[in-house]
């Protein structure tokens, strides 16, 4: 039988629906909501990124401000446009769009965003928010993750869910979610030194593919019924590609999602949620 297809886009309307509410609720009692990126130079990647997280933002009805420094930028100069959206009350939400270019630290910029205004939630105070369970906005993509999962409810407790990849954007805080009380998964994470990595796969119930390798994983590594989250995206000559091949997994997954349309735009809604979020916690 054929896998039921977790569609992010569907699931990211709801979210950006809810998102739009909760502006136009600020809004009627005279507070805006905006959302600020920071993109340094002409990546041609970078700048799809960026106008689409602009057209939602103003979609829902948030200001955004689109600040665009010139790949010669110096680190201090992205520092000190990160400072001054940190001063802007206007701006309730900052993204730095990463990576950066060759010869400037991404990190050391997103840590200058005031973690009351990281809307990426990747400031490392957020990060450490995430590791002791409290409050405040997780990584976008995780966090969207974990949204598709409760909107298809698909079981977490007590399913061994096989997460491949372990960046700080993606699979390390997606473990964190996954394995937190009340979601309750027991979570194995692989990377590029596991071994026999198809029959660690195939121990999963949720198997997340976050590797950036196109179409690496086949029907050897989903055990008959696993949901499968494709969060892999690569640019090749028949357009974007997941991390995997769909068309082999999914007569043998329970669920799975698409590439694209499946956890992609999910990041940019939970990016819009997070945002929101961070002012209605500084509306007072
Ligand atoms: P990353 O920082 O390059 O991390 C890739 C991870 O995959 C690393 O942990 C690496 O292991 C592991 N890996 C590499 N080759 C492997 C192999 N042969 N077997 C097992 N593990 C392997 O990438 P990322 O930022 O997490 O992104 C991963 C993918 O997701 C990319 O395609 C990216 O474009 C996509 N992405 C999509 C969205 C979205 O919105 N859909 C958002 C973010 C990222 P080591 O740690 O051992 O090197």
């Amino acid at each position: 039988m054929s896998a039921l297809i977790l569609s992010g886009k569907d699931v990211s309307a709801v979210v950006r629906a809810e998102v739009a509410e909760r502006v136009a609720s600020l809004r009627e009692r005279g507070r805006s909501v905006g959302l600020a990126t920071v993109l340094v130079g002409d990546d041609p990647a970078s700048k799809v990124y960026i106008r689409n997280k602009h057209r939602a933002a103003e979609t829902a009805g948030m200001l955004s401000f689109d600040r665009h420094l010139r790949a010669t930028a110096s680190q201090e100069d992205v520092e000190a446009v990160v400072t001054e959206l940190n001063a802007d009350e206007r701006v309730d939400g900052i993204i730095v769009q990463l990576p950066l270019p060759d010869g400037l630290n991404g990190e050391a910029a997103v840590e200058m965003v005031d973690p009351g205004k990281d809307a990426d939630g990747l400031h490392p105070f957020n990060l450490g928010q995430l590791v002791l369970s409290r409050p405040g906005p997780v990584p976008a993509t995780p966090g969207g993750i974990m949204r598709i999962l409760a909107h298809y409810e698909i079981e977490t407790s007590g399913r061994t869910a096989v997460i491949v990849g372990r960046s700080f954007l993606v699979g390390r805080p997606l473990a964190l979610l996954l394995g937190q009380k009340g979601i309750d998964a027991t979570v194995i994470q692989a990377h590029s030194r596991t071994p026999d990595l198809a029959g660690v796969c195939l121990k999963a119930d949720i198997l997340v593919a976050a590797v950036g390798r196109p179409m690496m994983f086949d029907e050897r590594f989903v055990k008959p019924g696993a949901t499968v989250i494709d969060v892999g995206i690569s640019r090749t000559d028949d357009g974007l590609v997941g991390d995997v091949d769909f068309d082999a997994v999914v007569d043998v997954a329970g669920a799975i999602t698409p590439v694209p349309g499946g956890v992609g735009p999910m990041t940019i809604a939970t990016l819009l949620a997070n945002t929101v979020a961070l002012a209605e916690a500084n509306d007072n």
